[in-house]
């Protein structure tokens, strides 16, 4: 961090900020603390973009991230303020981190525990035991090269990828995540529950590398955590931040073009026909959309219409928001129902993308840690299921209402019976959401899909590569997806965007 450089009486230069992601909120602030004057521009009616809050019938749900790891990533963005991130947001952990229903009807306590999670390999495969501690070493072992090392380094040169390529080597990199869970453990159901986290970022544990294998140990760590009142706290919580540094965030702004001047970007141009004149632009819309919709494709020798056409998505995400008429007092805050199949469930999601009769199924009830989130004696849950993105030629218009049926179904088969007469609101998210409301390349939930092709180097820079003073933040940039990765592509900013000294 460079502290605060400007100098009070000097003109303030200024940075406009795409998008209200946690990516574009944390880039603001970051900038805000180092003396930048910041003007974040959101097309929807409120900050948060994935995390963005829905409120119907009394429930509060938030549209997207659930899980909070590494809560220093947030602490660092408060300190920088001069303030606590306690003072503003009470972070609960939550515990077990996820409880796993698999499709024989076994439950699986995933907890931060190590001897809790040790005795629950033991019940379910007990000669996995040594090779799943196997694992967690691993785990640990990638996650201090891979996100304690190299979460902020810009990569922005092939310097820093060569310097990397050893480490990765090492610790076994170029297989995939099951791959790596496969060499220490035998039982389907343990690979199926070590490997699944890639999918919490859009990645296929197939495919993904076994960087993100550390994620187990990211969570085991640093804890899962939960924002009392929600994700959306968090999200205030910024605005708060950046508020409070002079700065501001404008709702129903739509970025339609960045502008570029000898071959810099010097502001955007709004769908109202506004002109925003700034000495540098950071995107935190969707990499490809950046690109693709917003940069004149005269000033893209890197990112073209078709290497992006060429690129691979994530997957989508089918999301159900429903609140019930009573409590479930045993289900947990994070639960996962498996279905039957798991490779080739995950092959139809991302590779012949069609849309399964089965389905894997991830369940938030945040009102057993929050009863504030729903109305007294009721619960408010979402449920998500990974879907192809749009290439699948799905029509949602019509499949949405059949397919929430079937979850539904799957549910109250499962964890939630009587779900139907208990039913009091309900509110449902397909790929065409991600697509028309979030500006998302063919309607992908997590951006450019994490494979080692499309990560480091290889992924959109942080510091565009086509046009100067133009930065990238957020999913679809380096490191990637999730809220540990959009915050660490607003660190980056750090050390990418020069001091404001230059521009003043
Ligand atoms: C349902 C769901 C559940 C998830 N669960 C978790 C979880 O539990 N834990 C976790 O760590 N991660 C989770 N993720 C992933 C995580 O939410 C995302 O990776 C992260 O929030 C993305 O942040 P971002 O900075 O990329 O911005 P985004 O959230 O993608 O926001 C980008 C913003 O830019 C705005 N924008 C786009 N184009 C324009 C334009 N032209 N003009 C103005 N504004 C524009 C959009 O409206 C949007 O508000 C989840 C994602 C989803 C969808």
């Amino acid at each position: 961090m460079d502290g605060l450089t400007y100098t009070p009486g000097k003109r303030r230069p200024h940075a406009v900020v795409i998008g209200s992601g946690f990516g574009g909120l944390a880039a603001a602030v970051r900038l805000g603390a180092r003396g930048w004057r910041v003007t974040v521009l959101e097309r929807l009616d409120q900050p948060g973009g994935r995390a963005r809050v829905f409120r119907q019938d009394g429930f509060t749900f938030d549209a997207g991230p659930t899980i909070v790891t590494a809560p220093f990533l947030f602490e660092e963005l408060w300190d920088m303020c001069g303030r606590r991130l306690a003072d503003d947001v009470d972070l609960r952990p939550v515990s077990p981190f996820y409880r796993v229903r698999f499709d024989d009807g076994a439950w699986f306590n995933y907890t931060g525990n190590p001897e809790a999670l040790r005795a629950e390999v033991q019940k379910l495969s007990p000669g996995d035991v040594d090779g799943y501690e196997r694992f967690m070493r691993a785990s640990r072992d990638i996650c201090r090269v891979g996100f304690e090392q190299l979460g902020d380094v810009p990569f922005t040169t092939w310097r820093d990828m060569a310097r990397t390529v050893p480490d990765l080597l090492r610790l076994g990199c170029w297989r995939s995540v099951y791959g790596l869970v496969a060499k220490h453990v035998t039982d389907e159901r343990l690979r199926t529950l070590l490997s699944f986290h890639p999918l919490l970022i859009g990645g296929n544990p197939f495919s993904a590398s076994a960087v993100y294998a550390l994620i187990a140990h990211l969570e085991r760590h640093w804890g899962v955590h939960y924002a009392m009142g929600g994700t959306g706290a968090l999200v205030r919580g910024l605005v708060g931040l950046i508020e409070g540094q002079g700065n501001s965030l404008r709702c129903h702004a739509d970025v339609r073009e960045i502008l570029v001047r000898d071959g810099a970007a010097c502001g955007v141009l709004l769908a109202d026909g506004a002109r925003i004149d700034a000495d540098i632009v950071i995107s935190n819309a969707d990499s490809a959309a950046t690109y693709r919709r917003l940069l004149p494709a005269g000033h893209r020798k890197s990112w073209t219409d078709r290497r992006l056409g060429r690129a691979r998505y994530s997957m989508s995400l089918f999301v159900w928001y429903f609140g019930t008429s009573r409590r479930y007092e045993d289900v947990a805050h994070h639960t996962l129902v498996l279905g039957p199949r798991y490779k080739e469930l995950v092959r139809d999601v991302f590779a012949r993308k069609v849309l399964a009769e089965d389905m894997s199924l991830y369940l938030h009830r945040p009102t057993a840690t929050d009863k504030a989130m729903a109305p007294d004696g009721r619960d408010a849950f979402y449920v998500l299921s990974p879907v192809p993105h749009l290439d699948s030629g799905t029509d949602w218009t019509t499949e949405a209402e059949r397919y929430r049926a079937r979850v539904a179904r799957r549910l109250s088969e499962t964890v939630l019976p009587g779900l139907q007469e208990s039913l009091s609101t309900s509110r449902v998210l397909t790929p065409l959401h991600f697509r028309d409301e979030l500006a998302s390349e063919r309607g992908a939930a997590f951006g450019l899909e994490p494979i080692l092709s499309q990560s480091a180097w290889f992924r959109p820079h942080n510091r565009s590569e086509d046009v100067e003073r133009l930065y990238l933040v957020g999913a679809g940039t380096h490191p990637g997806a999730g809220l540990p990765g959009v915050l660490s592509s607003a660190r980056i900013l750090d050390r990418v965007v020069p001091d404001v000294s230059v521009f003043a």
